[in-house]
């Protein structure tokens, strides 16, 4: 079977798109394992929650563990897995392995950092995945298509920082790259 990307920046509704995906499977008596990476804990340990109100227990997998370790694929058809930018390289080629064997996989992430650059996890994700869809969201500022996850304190974008710094709408603001370079919001 097939590996998708979907990515977008934050408040694309990916996380609702994800969980769209699974219900409506689920419908149709599909088996899905919904997977969430341990470093996001914004809505509590196992619970993935959209901004649109739809929320799914999800199986939890930190960056260290072993897909393999956490679900059995041979239990499920499909795996859908929100903020994949978090997987490491070693999970992602995981589940390209599933994948191969037969199993839909779906991974829902960010494309790039505050500062522009591809998460690790996304960068394998692109190399192996055989379908990339992008999830479109306006710029807050002018509109056009955004493409960058703008770190901002007070009304000023920074620019420099450690990457992971797990946070919604009080930190983040998805920005045009004009916009983006702008430095003020
Ligand atoms: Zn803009």
């Amino acid at each position: 079977m097939k590996l998708y990307f979907y990515y977008g920046v934050m408040g694309s509704s990916k996380t609702a798109n994800a969980l769209m995906k699974k219900f409506s499977f689920e419908e149709r008596g599909r088996k899905v394992a919904l997977l969430k990476s341990s470093i996001d804990n914004r809505s509590g340990e196992t619970v993935i929650k959209s901004r649109v109100g739809l929320c799914s227990e999800a199986i939890v997998v930190k960056n260290k563990e072993y897909i393999k370790n956490v679900i059995n694929p041979n239990e499920f058809d499909i795996i859908i897995v929100d903020e994949a930018q978090f997987l490491s390289e070693v999970q992602v080629d995981e589940l390209r392995k599933m994948a191969n064997d037969g199993i839909m996989v779906m991974c829902y992430g960010l494309k790039t950092d505050f500062t522009g650059h591809l998460f690790p996890g996304t960068k394998r994700i692109m190399e192996v995945c055989d379908t990339i869809r992008e999830i479109q969201c306006m710029c807050n500022k002018c509109g056009t298509k955004a493409t960058i996850n703008a770190r901002y304190q007070g009304s000023k974008i920074i620019y420099d920082g450690k990457i992971i710094d797990i946070g919604g709408e009080e930190k983040y603001i998805p920005l045009c790259y004009k916009c983006w370079k702008k430095g003020e919001i």
